[in-house]
């Protein structure tokens, strides 16, 4: 037979084409069958449906077809008919089969049935083969590009920041180390301290822990740009939202005040949402499905209230609630959770942080929307700021989403000098290493804002997954490193 081009299973699944000879590769699912034919679902990853192959044995030889198990790959020519069984519109009558590769069942670890996610946490070099990981491999992905589409049809200019930083003045001590310098053996100064000026950069430098520095510095020439790139965090906590390594959004707009920052990042949460809807129906009704049965499994009281879609659809519909962070802890000084003390932390004063237990009684049951707080106390919040005119609060804004609690961080930035300069020298951030950053507000300073979209976090809501360590390929969390 002459060689034919490869259809994609999406393509395929797409087309009416019957009678045609078509070729399809890909990984098998499942094997069923009876003594003289077999049904093979066969799925290549470019969508959640597989295709079904039909093979009347006669065309295989016995050997062959015993080697056909869940994982082996194929390549099938055959014609396209049109399905007799239910459940699918088409399927392939194979021809010729071409075993790629096998996989002994005895060995390998993915079988047709329902895996823990735990479990495929350890199998991260093949849980892109199950439904589950391909559904939200293909959701990151339309997410990737609808970040990209939002803000190129705005005319924000993608800007790479670097990853290797010698500032540490966001990271507070929670940053990795990049250096060549033997560890067991260091060059030292006179007084006995690691002597940086030999490593490779002369300098101590790290991993970033965000380009907002530096993204501010090209907004304010630039007028509007934006950051999509990796971040690191070496905070040591073991949350279902927290990973080590991240990819974050960050939009920094020069002449945007506090509301228009709050706009965008409003416009921007609900054109991703749209999106998705819009153009990964098939993966959202399979998680979608996925998480009814995993709720049958809940008590009655943690159950979500809404299906994914639905869930989905109405952060579309209804304004985000925007509060002050004064307002905030007034509704949660009062609230039930806070009087009976079932918060974790009981909300006392005015100036404590609020944790992810407050952001989601906040957004789940208070105002059951979407919320933007503002005006936190500046002791909480990053020394860039602006300070507002009560000398006590800053510009700051952090929207909350249910399930996932806060999903942006963002602010006005401090623009005048003298504030910026006296901001630093409180907060004891090193003003010598931040001399260009002070630059800016010296020459042609002018009010500008931004934030940081935490992707995965972002891909948790639109997934429903709920950990963070399920919507990235390979998680990087304490004391994990494999693949
Ligand atoms: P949190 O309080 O939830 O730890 P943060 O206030 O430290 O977050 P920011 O510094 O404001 O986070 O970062 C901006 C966004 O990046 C957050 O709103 C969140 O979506 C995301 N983010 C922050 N830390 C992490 C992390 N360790 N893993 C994944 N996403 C993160
Ligand atoms: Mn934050």
């Amino acid at each position: 037979m002459d060689k034919l081009k490869r259809t994609k299973i999406v393509d395929l699944l797409g087309s009416g084409e019957f009678g045609k000879t078509v070729n399809v590769k890909g990984w098998v699912r499942t094997k069923r069958g009876s003594k003289n034919v077999a049904f093979i679902a066969l799925n290549d990853g470019s969508t959640i449906n597989n295709v079904q192959i039909v093979v009347d044995l006669g065309i295989i030889n016995e050997n062959e077809i015993q080697n056909i198990y869940t994982g082996a790959a194929l390549s099938v020519t055959g014609e396209l008919v049109e399905s007799q069984g239910s459940g699918q519109k088409l399927e392939v009558n194979a021809k010729q089969i071409e075993i790629l590769g096998t996989a002994d069942p005895d060995e390998y670890p993915l079988q047709p049935k329902r895996h823990t996610l735990e479990f495929l946490r350890e199998k991260a070099h093949l849980r892109f083969r199950t439904s589950t990981f391909s559904a939200i491999s293909r959701i990151r992905h339309a997410m990737i590009f609808a970040v990209h589409k939002f803000f190129n049809d705005k005319g924000f200019l993608n800007i790479h920041t670097p990853i290797i930083t010698g500032s540490d003045a966001e990271g507070a001590g929670e940053m990795f180390k990049v250096t060549t310098l033997d560890i067991e053996n260091p060059p030292k100064t006179e007084d006995g301290k690691i002597n940086y000026k030999e490593d490779f950069f002369g300098k101590e430098t790290n991993l970033t822990v965000s380009g907002q520095l530096e993204a501010e510095l090209a907004a304010l020439a630039l007028s509007e740009v934006y950051t999509f790139g990796p971040t690191f965090r070496a905070e040591n906590s073991n949350t279902t939202r927290h990973l080590a390594e991240f990819w974050m959004i960050e939009p920094e707009m020069a002449f945007y005040d506090i509301n228009d920052d709050m706009d965008l990042a409003e416009e921007m949460l609900k054109y991703l949402i749209d999106y998705a809807l819009k153009n990964c129906a098939d993966d959202l009704g399979f998680l979608g499905k996925r998480l009814q049965d995993e709720e049958k499994n809940k008590k009655a009281e943690e159950r979500s209230p809404m299906e994914l879609m639905e869930k989905l659809r109405f952060v579309l519909e209804d304004d985000f609630a925007r509060i002050t962070y004064t307002e905030a802890i007034d509704i949660l000084r009062n609230s039930k959770p806070n009087k009976k003390k079932r918060f974790q932390f009981v909300i006392e004063d005015w100036g404590s942080d609020l944790q992810s237990e407050h952001e989601r009684y906040l957004v789940e049951k208070h105002f059951k929307k979407p919320v933007i707080v503002t005006g936190y106390p500046k002791k909480i919040k990053s020394f860039y700021m602006k300070l507002n005119d009560d000398d006590k609060t800053v510009r700051a804004m952090d929207v909350l989403f249910p399930q996932i609690g806060e999903i942006i961080g963002g602010s006005q930035r401090e623009e005048s000098h003298d504030k910026l300069l006296k901001r630093m020298r409180e907060m004891n951030v090193p003003e010598e290493e931040m001399w260009w950053y002070l630059e800016t507000r010296k020459f042609g300073t002018v009010p500008h804002s931004g934030f940081g979209l935490g992707f995965e976090r972002l891909i948790q809501f639109v997934t429903g997954m709920g950990n963070i360590r399920d919507v990235i390929p390979f998680p990087r969390t304490p004391q994990n490193a494999e693949f």
